[in-house]
């Protein structure tokens, strides 16, 4: 909480800095509907340029706040930056008459410069495109890794004509402190891609991994194990998760975010449990033993690594089991004292994944292991339904919702309505920790 506070902080002092380095320029006052136009161009310049670095891919931001709070806040602040800038030329008013060159302030003159004017036309025809097709680039049918490549190049061009607009048709923006300020924070933006898309992959070449196993669990369930190659692996916390690259160049586009299953205490080989869904995913039969592999990670906050509540409950959605079983093992493997209990759905029985391991962390009171399937067959002996907040009160009493931290893995509804559920049983926010294997 103090963490997300902080950034909260940081980010609002980032975004309204320009505005207050115009405010003590104390230039002659313009026309209220002036200054707002101003004012609500630079603020979405201010956002578009914040956005580069809430791309869920920096661990001191996302690493605080959960990558599901980064990408939801990212995209929220898009559209209101996407109406900001939609909005600011209209509320302009040009006063009639030719250019006043004494008019040095622009106090009464708007710039009508074309070439200062182009690039902010050309951003103001671009942006809406781009963040309407980032909304639905699901169903636009392109290739995930195509869109994300496409969707870098156009934030870096936008916030290039941007900063040309800003510094050069801004009534502010060419005043020495806000061209520092516009120029370092488009180097910044800049910076970030190059980061994430060349610096990042040197690094990553220096750790590889290879794939020291791939087996087909049942009909579209994998287990995939990696070792480091060379050097010790990652350190990370249960739950946490890495982007994976398996068999491609660091510098390709090709990864794919997924929990790790395996505990730290088990040492440096990594395994993840993976569901079939698309191009990736589907084609895990064909990788051989021994392909290469690279990681980017550990990232996440869905862990219970440093928490204080006396126990905890997991709450896994089908393939969300893949997290939890890391903070299964890594409890018995530490001799947690921390009680546990793990509520595991599916929609069959037959989808129920180490279905022994967990009757063993029952065996040795590691975890209470409730089973839920909504379409159960005749011989079937555990819950059945949803999770709902009815099943929740039944098994659980009021010191657990008063007390315990709640660690929740599963499709993006069932995320919703247990979220709702727990708080109105009384769980408090902080305690409730949410992964959603779908961030966009
Ligand atoms: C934090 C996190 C942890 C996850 N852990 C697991 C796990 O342990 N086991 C598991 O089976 N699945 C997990 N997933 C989901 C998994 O990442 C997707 O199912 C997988 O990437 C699909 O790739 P694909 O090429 O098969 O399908 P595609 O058809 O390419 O993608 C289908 C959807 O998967 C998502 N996706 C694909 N590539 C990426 C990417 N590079 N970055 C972000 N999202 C992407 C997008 O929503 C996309 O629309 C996790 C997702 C996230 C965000």
């Amino acid at each position: 909480m103090r963490h997300a506070a902080a950034l909260l902080g940081i980010y609002l002092a980032v975004v309204l800095l320009p505005l207050g380095l115009s405010w003590a320029q104390d230039m002659p006052p313009r026309a209220f509907r002036q200054e707002l136009a101003s004012g609500l161009g630079m603020l979405a310049y201010a956002v578009i340029l914040t956005e580069f670095l809430l791309s869920g891919r920096f661990r001191s931001i996302s690493g605080g706040i959960g990558l599901d709070v980064t990408i939801r806040f990212h995209k929220l602040i898009a559209r209101i930056a996407l109406a900001f800038a939609v909005l600011h030329p209209f509320l302009y008013r040009f006063l009639p008459g030719p250019p006043r060159p004494w008019d040095t302030t622009r106090e009464l003159t708007l710039t009508t410069d074309f070439t200062a004017l182009a690039s902010g036309i050309a951003a103001f025809v671009i942006l809406p495109g781009f963040v309407l097709a980032s909304m639905n680039h699901d169903r636009l049918g392109y290739r995930y890794e195509n869109w994300r490549f496409l969707h870098g190049i156009g934030a870096l061009i936008l916030a290039g004509l941007l900063w040309h607009h800003t510094v050069s048709a801004g009534r502010y923006g060419a005043t020495a402190e806000l061209f520092w300020y516009w120029t370092t924070m488009t180097g910044i933006a800049a910076f970030s891609l190059l980061f994430v898309y060349v610096l990042k992959p040197l690094e990553q070449m220096r750790f590889p991994w290879r794939v020291r196993a791939v087996e087909r669990l049942c009909n579209r369930h994998w287990r995939v194990s990696i070792e480091p190659v060379g050097h010790d692996g990652i350190r990370f916390k249960a739950g946490q998760f890495v982007w994976l690259n398996i068999g491609h160049s660091t510098f390709s586009l090709r990864e794919n975010p997924f929990s790790i299953s395996s505990a730290p205490s088990q040492g440096p080989d990594l395994e993840f449990l993976i569901k079939e869904l698309g191009d990736f995913t589907s084609s895990l039969g064909q990788i051989e033993v021994g392909t290469r592999a690279y990681l980017d990670g550990p990232h996440g906050t869905l862990t219970v690594h440093g928490r204080s509540e006396p126990g905890i409950v997991l709450i896994a959605g089908g393939i969300g089991i893949a997290p939890m079983l890391g903070i299964l093992r890594e409890l018995e493997a530490t001799q947690d004292p921390r009680k546990a209990s793990l509520i595991y759905a599916n929609r069959t029985q037959h989808q129920i994944l180490f279905a022994e391991e967990l009757a063993h962390y029952a065996k040795q009171e590691i975890a209470e292991v409730i089973r839920v399937v909504s379409e159960p067959e005749a011989d079937w002996t555990g819950e059945t339904g949803f999770v709902s907040r009815e099943l929740l009160r039944r098994r659980f009493d009021d010191d657990r919702f008063a007390k315990w931290l709640f660690v929740l893995c599963g499709p993006p509804r069932m995320l919703i309505a247990l979220q709702e559920a727990l708080l109105s049983l009384g769980v408090t926010p902080d305690r409730i920790l949410v992964e959603s294997f779908q961030y966009d």
